[in-house]
């Protein structure tokens, strides 16, 4: 997803209190469904469904050039669908809470001595030309004072130890009239974004993220001595663009005890955004649909959503939030190259615990994929997905996700099979994110594991402190170095820093 923009799709699940009927102000009517158990839930899952609403989503990026970004005609299809299906069971109340985001797509070309280098553009980078010698920055580039005055160069950064943002600002305010950063390990840049469209530390200037073994050429012809131009052309749209989030409701229950899970509807301007993160809100639509069809949740609200989890949460009186017992967050849940991985609630594998009570989501998850001898791994709360601002709010929190750019390891290959070295989802971001990149099998396995917890909550929430709650703030991996982050993460890189 793009970072800071968070869509999801939320189901809350109140759980049951004695008056609840009263408090939803509906009377149950006599009914012949089954009963809600999660084994029961689970079971409805089916691969079929999933990739019956996979060909629509993929039809939907069609009406805005293959992707379903926020604010394109895509993105709106994409809401509307899940609002008609949920709409149609009778069982939610379904609203749309429209909000206003600022809106990026960026393109950059790089040419040193006429010949194409391979580059990245960053998100809310703006457009234009640069043609100027190169300017070197010293150290990482996090401080003002590792930038001279760079009037009529372009600035040349090393990545990492702080945000993208703060080092292409710093390299406007030191006049530069572009910035290219270089990577800091091996690999090829997978994009990034400077997280916001404008900074006090300085003007953006034109941008080109590239290699690091590029870099170092440049590097090196500039300590040289050698007199050259590079050339970067970038085309970029800024703009604030309005998209709506979904949230459905449960016509019956309790709406004091909620549970909420969440996935975020948009992709990103690349492509169709089928994995990331079609799977997660396609995994969680299909069991709200399914859970429809139960009984048992008669003393208990429920709520399906699309909505942007920082607006949503932001907007939510405290009295609201209070009222939210747990989070679940599902972003990529079928990639090619799986890992099975549970975000770390008790904070034993990644030193990032979730809040109070995360620990019992994991515990869940944990104890459902051994129910199928599926190994799993741990997923970090990271701040680069939509859970994060229900972290922030001191909710508890939980997850599943099986990886993105990162890459797999030998470990991973003898747990989950699959290829060593190669990313979890080698199309993450671009516009081979399609159905033939869905991992079936994995997809259905983790909708089955959202719909078990679903269920499980919906049940009970032994153990999930309900006292009032005071927001707090976690480390965020943007804090750490890139090494670091690269032990801890399979989340969606932070493409921040
Ligand atoms: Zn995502």
């Amino acid at each position: 997803m793009p970072t800071g923009l968070s869509l999801l799709i939320a189901i809350s699940v109140a759980l049951a209190s004695a008056n609840a009927q009263e408090i939803a102000g509906i009377k149950t009517p006599p009914t012949l469904k089954a009963q809600l158990t999660p084994k029961a839930l689970e079971n409805t899952i089916s691969s079929k469904n999933l990739l019956a609403h996979a060909e629509q989503f993929l039809s939907f990026s069609k009406l805005s050039n293959g992707n379903r970004a926020f604010g394109s005609k895509g993105h709106e299809a994409t809401i509307r669908y899940v609002k008609k299906l949920l709409d149609r069971t009778g069982y939610y109340d379904v609203e749309f809470q429209a909000f206003t985001y600022p809106y990026s797509e960026s393109t950059s070309q790089l040419t040193v001595d006429g010949q194409a280098v391979f580059t990245q553009a960053f998100t809310y980078a703006p457009g234009g030309d640069a043609v100027a010698p190169v300017g070197l920055v010293s150290n990482d580039g996090c401080l003002a004072s590792d930038y001279p005055v760079l009037s009529g160069k372009i600035a040349l950064i090393k990545r990492g130890n702080c945000d993208f943002g703060l080092k292409v600002a710093f390299a406007g305010g030191a006049g530069a009239t572009g910035a290219i950063i270089y990577n800091n390990v091996e690999t090829r840049p997978s994009g990034g974004t400077l997280a916001q469209p404008s900074r006090p530390e300085g003007p953006y200037v034109p941008t080109a993220f590239i290699t690091a073994a590029d870099g170092a050429q440049l590097i090196a012809r500039v300590n040289n001595g050698e007199e050259f131009e590079v050339s970067i052309h970038a085309e970029a749209i800024n703009e604030d663009r309005t998209t709506s989030n979904v949230i459905a409701t449960t016509k019956q229950g309790d709406r004091n005890n909620v549970i909420a899970a969440g996935a975020h509807s948009d992709s990103v301007p690349a492509g169709p955004g089928l994995n990331d993160d079609g799977s997660g809100s396609m995994g969680i639509l299909e069991v709200a649909l399914n859970l429809a069809k139960f009984r048992g949740l008669k003393k208990r609200a429920e709520e399906f959503g699309l909505v942007g989890s920082e607006y949503y949460v932001e907007h939510l009186p405290e009295e609201e939030r209070q009222k939210v017992a747990l989070y679940l967050n599902f972003d990529m849940i079928a990639s090619p190259n799986s890992g099975y991985f549970v975000f770390d609630g008790d904070g034993n594998a990644t030193d990032i615990p979730g809040p109070p009570g995360s620990e019992v989501i994991e515990t869940l998850y944990r104890s459902y994929f051994d129910s199928y001898n599926i190994h799993t791994g741990s997923a970090v709360f990271g701040g680069s997905s939509d859970y994060q601002p229900f972290v922030d709010a001191g909710i508890p929190s939980g997850g599943l996700m099986t990886g993105a750019g990162g890459l797999k390891t030998v470990e991973g290959v003898q747990w989950w099979g699959g290829d060593a070295g190669v990313a979890y989802d080698v199309c993450y971001h671009q516009a081979c994110d399609n159905i033939e990149n869905l991992r079936v099998d994995v997809w259905e396995r983790n909708t089955k594991a959202i719909a078990y917890s679903v269920a499980s909550f919906a049940k009970s929430i032994e153990g999930i402190p309900r006292t009032p709650r005071a927001p707090v703030r976690t480390l965020r991996v943007s804090k750490l170095s890139y090494e670091e982050r690269l032990h801890l993460t399979c989340d969606h890189e932070d493409d921040r820093a």
